[in-house]
């Protein structure tokens, strides 16, 4: 048997008990999985510090000398201090217990030497440890000590008594139970020397149990590169069969549709981003391979015209188009912009979503299957497996985060070949994330607006602010603007925010009695939010009172001011999303965050880079960097890569970039993944798909 399945129990410190809190804490259920718990932070104890050298911002440090003298000091019996003087014949510290002082008294003896390991704080002008870790100088050896490592441990763990320290203790036990050479390399040799990585038995072992910050570092690429490694070629690889056993549509020709659209109906000059990206398209298009494509661009940065002129060439080839939204609310204002755009062309464009019943359904369903519906928009309805095409060749899917590699293997069935797929965000995502993410996906980017676009002006007001906000708001529409108002509103609290959305609503309605509100939420029935939003996009309201439903997509180049209440509940990316909804027209727009005084200092960086920039690259990577990219929405979804428990996607991008050229370069040399050289690679990515939920969902 594998010594790595070995049971928890099997190992000497793990009792019935501590075994209980691992599997139920950690999910750690054998010898494998706890070599695999790494931990996130290492402390030098091969270092010891003067205190006459310590300052007050440093992290954990180590001393070492004598307790000189013990004093208690109370001043009622619960709040009890018990004081040890520490001297290191350089300098003076307290070393501090507020309970357990006589534990301490009875434990650390005077004139003995220990070895003290705390965070130095200081207290009326002299250094003071609270509640340090001891240990008698004479039982360590503290060149053997090297780097401590600490483990991420949940508060039920910390009740039972398994500290960071207490994980410490049995991966160390566990690193020396396992016997030299005995962890399998799942590298291939020529990958391990001209990589200059170390073995993976010997990362594994210094992961746990470094000796210095170099052993750490190597261990941490070793082990980084691998996860991130074997993603990128299942991606790589993913990517190749997906060549291999579809060919695509090829879109050879530009005809009537297009050039009638391009030469009469587009009133404007397209952005240099926009020819750049339609050439790329065009170039897939014509390859003879199926074209997977994700279209960055930032909120009104004109990526549905691109879609739109896409959709036209498939038309002009024979085929039919469909572009999917997440909402219906965004199925509907698509559709709305195509027939604008369309106008006067003989095109027939469809609305297929949840509330297209009875009999407008059966047409729209059977104007697809006969081919005379050229274009249909809608939303997830038009997966559904009833829904079928006569000849669907371009599929546009807007928002990448809702539609993940299974969704697009369901478009794939609707057609003879694949269709071509081009999916929309705005989500501005960094290059090396991307890669992983969407790896499986070209990107083009459109990183121009539209001339002529003012930046949009964002300010930070306090909730008592509120005159010179409303001031602002009636000045706006005064001059014949328009105004969102959004309120914050989620699953765990929809009850209270739905209540505050109708009292902010009615009290919006006698501050501004003079003009007429429109209030929607996601809790409203579709046809009644329907008509409600279409009294803002027409004009006959000014304000739009509302929750997130109108994140996304929504066009009423009118609209001037962003209100967002509670501002502090929101993501980066989201409140940067609602932004959006203004600046689309000529006009100078306005996006002001409402929050109260108390804010944390998360808080007011997300407020202060939103004031700071409109630029959504900046905004996507500080998003990254203050929330991490396990929170990104879509890491899941998308399906495609493995689980990390190292590598961090957003702090490892040049790792993340030599795996993919690694991964390429295999697939490269072996394009039928058959190669015995590398059979050891094709089992650990067999092994890894199939302990992999979402990977083996889609294969
Ligand atoms: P996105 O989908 O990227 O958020 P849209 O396609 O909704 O952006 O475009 C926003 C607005 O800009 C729309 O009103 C659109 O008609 C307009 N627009 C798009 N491209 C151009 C262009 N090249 N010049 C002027 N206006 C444009
Ligand atoms: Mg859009």
């Amino acid at each position: 048997m594998d010594i790595l399945s070995q049971d928890i129990m099997y190992l000497s410190g793990v009792g019935p008990h501590k075994k209980d809190t691992l599997v139920g804490q950690l999910g750690i259920k054998t010898w494998g999985d706890l070599l695999e718990y790494y931990p996130y932070k290492y402390v030098d104890r091969s270092k010891v510090y003067r205190i006459s050298d310590l300052t007050g911002d440093m992290p954990f440090v180590q001393i070492k000398g004598k307790i000189l003298s013990y004093e208690v000091f109370a001043s009622d019996r619960r709040h009890k201090r018990t004081v040890a003087h520490f001297t290191d014949g350089h300098g003076v510290a307290d070393l501090v217990w507020f309970k357990g002082g006589q534990y301490a008294m009875k434990t650390y003896k005077v004139g003995e030497e220990y070895v003290v390991f705390g965070k130095p704080t200081t207290y009326q002008g002299r250094y003071q440890f609270a509640h340090p870790e001891m240990e008698r100088a004479a039982d360590l050896c503290l060149n053997d000590m090297g780097m401590q490592p600490y483990y991420i441990t949940t508060e039920k763990m910390k009740n039972a008594g398994m500290t960071s320290h207490a994980v410490g203790k049995l991966t160390k036990t566990l690193v020396g139970k396992i016997p030299a050479g005995a962890l399998q390399e799942t590298l291939l040799p020529s990958q391990i020397s001209r990589l200059h990585l170390i073995s993976r038995d010997d990362a594994l072992r210094k992961i746990h149990y470094p000796k210095s910050l170099d052993d750490v570092q190597r261990a941490q690429v070793r082990l980084k590169f691998e996860e991130l490694f074997y993603v990128q070629l299942n991606i790589v690889r993913y990517m190749a069969e997906h060549r291999k056993k579809y060919q695509g549509y090829v879109f050879g020709k530009v005809g009537e549709h297009f050039n009638r659209f391009y030469q009469e109906n587009l009133a404007f000059e397209l952005t240099g981003a926009q020819k750049r990206v339609m050439h790329e398209i065009r170039d897939d298009l014509r390859s003879g391979r199926q074209m997977n494509r994700l279209l960055q661009g930032d909120v009104g940065s004109g990526k549905t015209l691109v879609a739109l002129m896409v959709m036209l060439l498939a038309l002009d080839n024979g085929f039919q188009a469909c572009m999917m939204a997440p909402t219906e609310i965004l199925a509907e204002q698509h559709l709305a912009t195509l027939q604008a755009f369309l106008k006067g062309m003989d095109i027939r464009v469809e609305l297929l979503t949840g509330i297209v019943k009875g009999k407008r359904r059966k047409e729209v369903l059977e104007g697809l299957a006969d081919g005379s519906v050229d274009i249909l928009v809608g939303t997830h309805a038009i997966i559904e497996d009833n829904v079928q095409f006569r000849r669907l060749g371009m599929a546009v899917v807007d928002e990448q985060h809702r539609f993940g590699v299974a969704q697009r293997a369901k478009l794939w069935a609707k057609s003879e070949k694949p269709p071509h797929i081009l999916v929309m965000t705005a989500t501005p995502i960094p290059r090396t994330l991307a890669m992983t993410i969407y790896g499986d996906l070209d990107v083009s980017v459109i990183d121009e607006l539209p001339p002529g676009r003012k930046p949009i002006v964002t300010l930070h007001k306090y909730n008592n602010q509120t005159t010179s906000l409303y001031n602002g708001i009636r000045q706006q529409i005064n001059e014949g603007r328009q105004v969102y108002i959004v309120f914050p509103l989620i699953e765990e609290s929809a009850k209270l925010d739905l209540q505050n959305l109708e009292e902010g609503y009615a009290s919006l309605r006698e501050i501004f009695p003079e003009f007429k509100l429109s209030k929607v939420h996601g809790r409203m029935k579709a046809a009644e939010k329907e008509a409600e939003m279409q009294k803002f996009v027409s004009g006959e309201t000014q304000i739009l009172v509302s929750t997130t439903v109108i994140e996304v997509g929504v066009n009423v180049p009118n609209a001037s001011v962003m209100v967002i209440v509670e501002a502090q509940r929101f993501g980066l990316s989201q409140l940067h999303q609602l932004r959006g909804r203004v600046g689309r027209g000529a006009k100078q727009s306005f996006c002001i965050l409402v929050t109260g005084y108390e804010l944390s200092q998360e808080t007011r960086k997300r407020i202060d880079i939103m004031c700071e920039t409109n630029d959504g690259f900046r905004i996507a990577e500080a998003d990254l960097k203050l929330r991490g990219p396990g929170d990104l929405e879509g890491t899941q979804q998308s399906g495609i890569a493995f689980d990390l428990k190292i590598a961090d996607i957003a702090r490892d991008g040049q790792l993340v970039q030599m795996a993919r050229d690694e991964a390429q370069r295999i697939i490269d040399n072996d394009p039928d993944c058959n190669k015995p050289e590398n059979a050891l690679l094709w089992d650990r990515l067999k092994e890894l798909r199939k302990t992999n939920i979402n990977w083996s969902a889609i294969s």
